[in-house]
């Protein structure tokens, strides 16, 4: 159950990004490790100059992955956002059931919003958002245990909508907390994370001229909120 999880998250990450795209990643990262490998067997013998060229060329390399990266998100940035009025309750619904059969038992998903909110989004990409947060909260539910809510509210002097997804998983550190939205980070064994989940779900929020924020405690669980901007003959 974990890995689909795991894989149903990886591959809806790439389906934003464009497939394919980030292979072009293992080039320097292989580079890297071959020149860290190199050092690391013989770093007594070799000469300084021989270091010296290993290093820029693993800079560049680096350089070259960071470039990579950019490409993905602007990539994805770039694709034509459809925003039109939706019903948010229905999103929810709808991304609820998309997941619901790796859903463990013992967590359970409770939506409370109000069944007539409208807000202006790109529902795909919003059902996306919430498909990522779902995963990661029911990853941080490592004993397949605990509750997640999704409630919504709308904040009229303000004109948007703060929708909140809480869940009593394990938390994070603050310092965790101010990373997750770096792509490529992740807090996950090799292979079980790709850390993207939360940097598209940045990027779509941006998108939507949004805000994602965090706020979390360790071994509490996590609170994640999306704001919205609404229109005023809206909601
Ligand atoms: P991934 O899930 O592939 O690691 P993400 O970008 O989706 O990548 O998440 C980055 C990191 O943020 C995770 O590895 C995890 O440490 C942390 N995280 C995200 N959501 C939660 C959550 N609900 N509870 C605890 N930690 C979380």
């Amino acid at each position: 159950r974990q890995d689909q999880l795991v894989q149903a998250k990886k591959l809806s990450s790439l389906g934003v990004l464009t497939s394919g795209v980030a292979h072009q990643l293992n080039n320097p990262l292989n580079n890297i490790s071959t020149s860290c490998q190199i050092l690391l067997e013989d770093l007594d013998q070799l000469d300084e100059d021989f270091i010296r060229r290993v290093l820029t060329n693993v800079e560049q390399e680096v350089a070259r992955a960071r470039d990579i990266v950019k490409g993905l998100l602007e990539f994805s940035r770039a694709k034509e956002f459809t925003i039109v009025p939706t019903n948010l309750n229905e999103v929810v619904a709808k991304t609820v059931r998309l997941i619901s059969s790796q859903v463990p038992p013992g967590v359970r998903i409770e939506t409370r919003v109000s069944e007539n909110m409208v807000v202006e989004m790109d529902p795909q990409r919003m059902q996306q958002v919430f498909l990522n947060l779902f995963m990661n909260a029911i990853q941080a539910m490592p004993e397949g245990r605990g509750e997640i809510w999704v409630t919504a509210e709308y904040d009229q002097a303000a004109q948007q909508v703060l929708i909140r997804v809480r869940d009593t998983g394990c938390g994070m550190s603050e310092e965790v907390a101010s990373k997750i939205f770096d792509p490529f980070f992740t807090t996950k064994e090799v292979g079980a994370g790709t850390g993207l989940g939360m940097s598209i779900a940045y990027g779509i929020v941006e998108k939507h001229r949004g805000h994602i924020e965090v706020e979390s405690r360790e071994g509490e669980g996590t609170t994640f909120t999306i704001i919205l901007p609404v229109k005023r003959s809206e909601a």
